[in-house]
């Protein structure tokens, strides 16, 4: 069969879309979420069922092409897409069924966290998803995900009950405790390096309106906060979930005009227990000395609190990131992140230290692909702008703070921060997990098709 022929083949027993370079909406098509990534790929498949995934994996497969997987694209590495490759584009696959009996939610691969929280607050529940609401589902879950809700119900992956996979030979296969037993341990954590997820089912908790909200300090005063939280944070109840972070106050309201556009560090708190109690979680920490600045903490509906951020970070802006897991935050690192936070280079980068203590801790290291339950935050420094021309200065202000801060750093990092950072990395963050997904790898994807992704390579290899 020539090429052509294939092509034409291929095209006609799609119920999807296949884009190809050359076709007016291939330029659109071809975009992910971080705007510095800039790859052609000769083939977009937007799917909209799992027939059309297998035809696609199949395609890809048989045609030698670099396969690409994108859930909601945002890899900051740019992992949804492949130069000169196929990109099978699951956006369209965004069906989602609550199920408020059994209190689970089923969701289709391409979905975004944004939808999901939609779908189910109609219930009064939610399960662990991104603080951004437009990060797709697909590429948060397989590698971990880490949110709000991780203190209290655990990451994603631990209220994963069951995953439809298409697997590298095109068959399709349903994951769960008792069917393909391994799959599902490896797809807990292990990325998209073992076939394309077309649906996720969730376990729902009752979440509705949450008490939660940024307070905030200059960075003048930040020192004791950042030493109350470090022994604060770990301590507090499961309900009490608060990342720490370094940030650019926006020049808008809700925040004072007085601190727009200044420097500051603070928590964005999340408390999921008894609202009539909120307040007396909240009292002591608002009576702090120092005082919080800004205390913008109150009651708000879950999918509000999870799209908060979503105007600061629309698609297509410049993205640079570096990460680690953390165990312990000690005086040295403090003042180095506060050095940092002084030369943040523009108005939307920063650093985020996310809790994975609580229920994620009482998940045993081998009991997923994710190696890392006993450490307490998984830390990223990011670096952001619109202008393309700030490219430079973003990158070289991560690399710098993360070169000086890395020592004090558990090993090892969430998958889903790490950039395109090789091997290595990839297996210090695994460790004692890694020889098992290689061996998983070995049997599903022998000849790693699936590759664009922080990637475990099969054994034999
Ligand atoms: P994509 O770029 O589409 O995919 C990323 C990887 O996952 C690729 O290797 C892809 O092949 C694979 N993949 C995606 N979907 C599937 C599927 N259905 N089947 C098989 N493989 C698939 N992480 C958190 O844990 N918590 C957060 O709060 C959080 N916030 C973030 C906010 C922003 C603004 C950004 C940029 C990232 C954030 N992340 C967070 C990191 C996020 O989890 C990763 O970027 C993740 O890869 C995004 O998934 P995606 O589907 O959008 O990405």
């Amino acid at each position: 069969m020539t090429e052509n022929t294939a092509i034409q083949e291929f095209s006609t027993h799609l119920r999807g879309k296949l884009i190809q370079l050359g076709d007016p909406e291939y330029d659109e098509a071809r975009k992910v979420y971080n705007g510095m990534i800039d790859k052609r790929p000769q083939f977009i498949v937007r799917c909209v069922d799992v027939a059309d995934v297998m035809q696609a994996v199949n395609f890809a497969r048989d045609q030698k092409l670099l396969l690409a997987v994108r859930g909601g694209g945002h890899s900051v590495p740019g992992m949804g897409t492949s130069e000169g490759g196929l990109v099978i584009d699951l956006s369209l696959m965004n069906g989602i069924r609550v199920d408020p009996d059994e209190k689970t939610v089923r969701v289709e691969g391409g979905c975004t966290w944004g939808a999901v929280d939609h779908a189910t607050h109609a219930f009064g529940m939610a399960t662990t998803g991104g603080v951004i609401a437009s990060t797709g589902v697909g590429g948060l879950t397989l590698g971990g995900g880490s949110g709000y809700l991780t203190r209290k119900h655990g990451l994603s992956i631990d209220n994963l009950l069951e995953a439809d996979m298409v697997l590298a030979d095109g068959s399709y296969v349903t994951v769960n405790e008792k069917s393909h037993e391994d799959l599902f341990w490896a797809v807990r954590g292990g990325g998209g390096n073992f076939g394309v997820v077309t649906s996720f089912l969730f376990k729902l908790h009752p979440v509705s309106i949450d008490y939660a909200g940024p307070m905030l300090w200059s960075l003048d005063q930040i020192k004791p906060v950042m030493q109350w939280y470090r022994e604060f944070a770990l301590a507090a109840p499961e309900d009490l979930y608060g990342f720490f972070a370094f940030l650019q106050v926006p020049p808008g309201a809700p925040f004072p005009e007085e601190y727009h556009n200044q420097k500051m560090g603070g928590v964005l708190w999340c408390y999921l227990g008894d609202p009539d109690k909120a307040d007396k979680v909240f009292d002591p920490i608002r009576n702090l000395t120092p005082k919080p600045a800004i205390d913008l903490v109150g009651p708000i509906p879950h999918p509000a609190l999870q799209s908060m951020f979503d105007p600061l970070y629309p698609p297509g802006e410049q993205w640079y990131i570096k990460a680690d897991f953390i165990n312990e935050i000690p005086d040295e690192a403090i003042d180095l992140h506060i050095k940092y936070a002084r030369e943040l280079p523009t108005p939307t980068s920063g650093m985020h230290l996310y809790p994975i203590d609580g229920a994620a801790h009482k998940v045993k290291k081998d009991a997923t692909a994710w190696s890392f339950r006993e450490a307490n935050w998984s830390q990223v420094i990011i670096g952001v702008d619109p202008d393309p021309a700030n490219k430079e200065k973003i990158t070289d202000w991560v690399r710098a703070y993360h070169e000086a801060i890395h020592p004090y750093s558990a090993g090892g990092a969430y998958i889903n921060f790490l950039m395109d950072e090789g091997d290595e990395r990839i297996r210090a963050t695994y460790r004692e997990n890694y020889d098992r997904l290689a061996e998983i790898k070995q049997k599903y994807d022998p000849t790693n098709l699936f590759r664009i992704n922080q990637n475990i390579k099969p054994v034999a290899m």
